[in-house]
């Protein structure tokens, strides 16, 4: 499998080197970004390398060669007049015959790819686009999916004035099949993000989300260097490999993050307690995962679909985003186990694993972020909440107050 390269584009300047530089070229302890990309992929076994080089190129040329240096295969395509990100891909389909990873050269990231493989595979999907919640949703690129992580919409920035949507944004990382590249047309400048993938989307083509917890990050501006130097240097880039297990804060919503209102079931309803977002922002900041479990049996009794408890969650999403604060993940137990109501899905009305203080969803999530249990914690403000957290061997569940001002923050900043 090819890893293709998009190393183009304009150069850059940065303080400590006198020349305009290639971004892939920009150095963090020394070494070029794009040389961390190359250690990466050689780690998991990919060595066929095919880098997209345009404007100052032969500086990446003249230091990586054919990449016998590192053990790889490196071929380039030499961009002669700038055609945007995906212009290139265009020339390139005798190529690229078989599905392939799809980098930017200037991206500073280390992930598991034989589990995003793996997804892309399982979904038989013809891109996969890496995504992820940032702290800056409001002017990031956002992706609209579906239950099954299928692409159901773009919404590229800028956005309109009171946008509501999940913090689910475009890291520019992907997986392509070869089908991708028949909606390039030679010759004409176009973008990955903003043509390419839209248009695929508009085909009818099977694009998919791959959501991910993992270090990504480009060099678009250069007040992001010392910090990102700081990251690896400080080995954060790696640690945040999805291979290693990371700990997680596991919140109840209602009471704990947005006040407690009886059933809530409209979007309107929803107001965060003071301090939450803040709590949610140390959570972030201390590198562990903030994963909402909440019991919503309004779906089971009928007062609310699916599709309003999703905007629910989107508009909690874009008010905590709005503060610099993200979720990596929302679970929702939709079931009750009472049956007997006129109006009730009965389709939901059953005896589950994932209500409270049923571990269900704790452990659900567990698998899927590969969560260190043992230093993992789960906050609430029921009695279900903590049993819950101790049900799946947390290695502790605390209550708190339902709706105070601060509760969450305090109990967080205590405990990590
Ligand atoms: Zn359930």
């Amino acid at each position: 499998m090819k890893i293709v390269v998009i190393a183009g584009g304009q150069g850059t300047r940065i303080a400590f080197v006198n020349n305009e530089i290639p971004k892939a070229m920009i150095p963090i302890n020394g070494k070029p970004i794009l040389e961390y990309e190359v250690e990466m992929a050689k780690r998991y076994g990919y060595t066929d390398f095919l880098f997209i080089i345009g404007y100052m190129g032969e500086q990446i040329e003249s230091y990586f060669g054919n990449g016998e240096n590192w053990g790889v295969s490196i071929e380039y395509f030499k961009e002669e007049i700038p055609l945007g990100t995906a212009g290139a891909l265009g020339y390139l389909k005798s190529r690229l015959t078989e599905d392939f990873f799809v980098f930017y050269g200037d991206t500073v990231m280390d992930f598991d790819m034989q589990h995003m493989l793996d997804f892309h595979r399982s979904k038989c999907a013809d891109a996969t686009l890496f995504l992820h919640p940032n702290d800056h949703p409001y002017d990031s690129d956002i992706v609209d999916l579906d239950a099954e992580g299928r692409v159901r919409q773009f919404h590229n920035k800028p956005h309109a004035e009171g946008f509501v949507s999940r913090n689910i944004v475009n890291a520019a990382l992907f997986i392509f099949s070869p089908r991708i590249l028949d909606k390039i047309e030679l010759g004409v400048k176009s973008h990955i993000e903003k043509n390419v993938l839209p248009a695929c989307l508009a085909d009818g083509m099977k694009l998919y989300g791959y959501l991910s917890s993992e270090y990504i990050k480009d060099m678009g501006t250069p007040d992001r260097y010392y910090s990102v130097c700081d990251d690896v240097t400080s080995g954060k880039v790696a640690r945040l490999n999805r291979k290693n297990s990371r700990p997680a804060i596991f919140l109840d919503r209602d009471g704990v993050i947005t006040r407690e209102v009886n059933l809530l079931c409209k979007p309107e309803q929803l107001e965060l307690i003071e301090g939450a977002a803040e709590a949610i922002r140390y959570i972030n900041h201390k590198g562990y995962l903030a994963i909402v479990v909440t019991n919503q049996p309004v779906i089971a009794r009928n007062l609310c679909s699916m599709e309003e408890l999703e905007f629910i969650h989107a508009r909690l999403e874009t008010m905590l985003g709005r503060e610099h604060a993200y979720l990596n993940a929302i679970y929702y137990c939709p079931h009750h186990p009472d049956a007997g109501y006129p109006e009730e899905r009965k389709e939901y009305k059953i005896k589950c694993g994932c209500r409270k203080p049923a571990p269900g969803m704790l452990l659900k999530a567990a698998e899927e972020w590969n969560v260190d249990m043992a230093q993992s914690y789960m906050i609430g403000d029921r009695e279900s909440d903590v049993q819950a957290g101790e049900n799946a061997r947390c290695k502790g569940a605390f209550l708190i107050e339902t709706n105070r001002k601060n509760a969450l923050l305090d109990m967080v900043k205590n405990l990590i």
